[in-house]
């Protein structure tokens, strides 16, 4: 930290500057073209088409990426069912012994994977290298302790895998996404046909490369790249048994259509609206720090988000006035710096969204606060942005906004804040804040969400299984729950 250069006239008293604290870049190397991953070969794909990936914090094309089309799918899925054969039959021992020596890979390769998915994803370095790339790890080495130990799991069944998983995820946890979908895949047993999102697909590229170094026998991963047509052709392929999803609401439900009848498993994580509820014995300071978590991490690009916060009548005032001097203090800029908390908004079309969103909050009547904050001129970008005076009809309290906008209402009993809270299509998450474990108690049984955090918000382990309910999806990933999806039991 330094001083600012500022002239003096400019500066309130005990004002500070952080001087630019980059992470060195030179760790990674991006080819400038990336073929398809199949039966353990990078290969060109059939369709002759590459598309770009950018930085969003930039707008610099990173590389050029092959774009899937039928036959390059139905190439990785054939190479999937080869591979299922063997793989399936492999002494579970030896099933966990790949899984952990990608773990401990993905730890070795941590730093290279942090600095790619902050300049393909436009996250904050500190999440990156703090949060995605821990916990990425992490469950592959959670699920390779489970590979062998699948009877344990489900005692007096016998658990068998399926064949071929297809999973399709999003451009919000590039990394781990995809270590939430293929670690327990693999260790049931199963091959996978895996497609990263359009916007982020260079740590998945990076993956192959670490299965090739663990020395997965090729076909038990496939990564095929390219848009949401790719993705419909992974599900639709008569030959996946098994289809993940992560995204919207709305494409889950396009899924949910095409697979009725096919007899696929399916398991669905969509959208979310959490509210994240602060009771007026609640540790005010800390609940602060858990809103700010709650909603700007990520740049709000979080599927169980806190982007409605409910807020005890009695409190509102002293909580929204240390709310928004935090806000203040947020860093929003270059996401390879480590000083910063908010990065770039994940796409233009993302962007785009966030603005007639918050465009609609206004035009309905809510009171919008941004903190002063320079926005750097290229790239996608979006201050931290909060809302008052929000009712339960307006699109802002409704709508999944997935960027760092965070609408405000307010509860005076219990009762009401239950009503209000579950007043939503979605129900994956929630946070209640308050001094009393009977009131936490009392709220946990009342919320309609995957996930209830106390006292803290955005707490993820690959122990704790996750998932949710309404229109937020079912099935869930994560813990021993996660395993079932990808097994049959007898
Ligand atoms: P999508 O649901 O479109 O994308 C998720 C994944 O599905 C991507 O890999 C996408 O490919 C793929 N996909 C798109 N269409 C199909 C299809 N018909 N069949 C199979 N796969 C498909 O989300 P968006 O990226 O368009 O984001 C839109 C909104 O969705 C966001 O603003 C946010 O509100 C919400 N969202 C929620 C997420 C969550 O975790 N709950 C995650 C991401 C988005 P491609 O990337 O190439 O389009």
């Amino acid at each position: 930290m330094a001083l600012s250069t500022r002239p003096a006239a400019e500066l309130a008293p005990f004002e500070w500057d952080y001087v630019p604290a980059p992470e060195a870049r030179d760790t990674v190397s991006i080819a400038p073209r990336n073929q398809l991953y199949i039966g353990g070969r990078f290969v060109e794909p059939h369709s002759k088409h590459y598309f770009k990936t950018v930085n969003p914090a930039t707008e610099e094309v990173l590389a050029e990426v092959a774009e899937a089309d039928e036959v390059d799918v139905d190439r990785a899925v054939t190479a999937a069912a080869e591979a299922f054969r063997s793989w399936s039959r492999l002494e579970p021992a030896k099933r966990a012994r790949y899984i952990f020596r990608i773990s401990r890979l993905l730890q070795e390769r941590a730093r290279e994977l942090a600095v790619l998915e902050t300049l393909d994803g436009g996250k904050p370095i500190q999440e990156s290298r703090d949060v995605d790339v821990p916990l990425a790890a992490a469950h592959f080495f959670y699920y390779a302790g489970w590979a062998d130990k699948l009877e344990w799991a489900f005692p007096n069944r016998t658990p068998r895998p399926l064949g071929v998983a297809g999973q399709v995820i999003p451009w919000n946890f590039p990394l781990l996404m995809l270590a939430w979908k293929i670690a327990p895949a693999l260790a049931a047993g199963n091959t996978v046909v895996l497609k990263p999102a359009e916007t982020t697909p260079l740590t998945a590229l990076l993956f192959a490369e670490i299965c090739e170094q663990a020395g997965l026998p090729p076909g038990v991963v496939n990564l095929v790249t390219g848009a949401g047509k790719t993705g419909s052709l992974v599900v639709a392929h008569p030959d996946v048994r098994k289809v993940a999803f992560t995204g919207s609401t709305e494409v889950g439900k396009l899924i949910q259509r095409a697979l009725a009848g096919t007899g696929k498993r399916l398991t669905l994580e969509l959208g979310g609206k959490a509210a994240n509820i602060v009771f007026e014995d609640a540790p005010i300071d800390q609940a602060v720090e858990g809103i700010v978590n709650g909603i700007y991490f990520n740049q709000g690009h979080v599927c169980c988000a806190g982007s409605r916060l409910l807020v005890q009548e009695s409190i509102q005032e002293p909580l929204l006035e240390k709310l928004k001097l935090r806000l203040g203090t947020l860093r929003v800029g270059d996401p390879l710096d480590k000083n910063t908390d908010v990065g770039a908004i994940n796409s233009r079309q993302q962007l785009e969204k966030i603005q007639g969103l918050v465009a609609s909050g206004i035009a309905e009547g809510a009171e919008i606060y941004q903190p002063p904050c320079r926005l750097p001129e290229r790239g996608y970008w979006f201050p931290p942005t909060l809302f008052t005076g929000v009712s339960q009809s307006h699109r802002i309290a409704r709508e999944e906004i997935f960027g760092p906008v965070l609408s405000v209402l307010t509860f005076r009993t219990p009762d009401e804040a239950v009503e209000k809270a579950n007043n939503t299509p979605y129900g994956l998450s929630a946070g209640v804040w308050t001094d009393k474990g009977s009131r936490i108690l009392w709220m946990a049984e009342r919320m309609r969400a995957g996930v209830v955090w106390a006292n803290t918000y955005n707490r993820f382990d690959p122990t704790s299984p996750f998932g949710g309910y309404k229109e937020s999806g079912f099935g869930r990933e994560g813990g021993v729950h996660g395993l079932l999806p990808y097994v049959e039991l007898n």
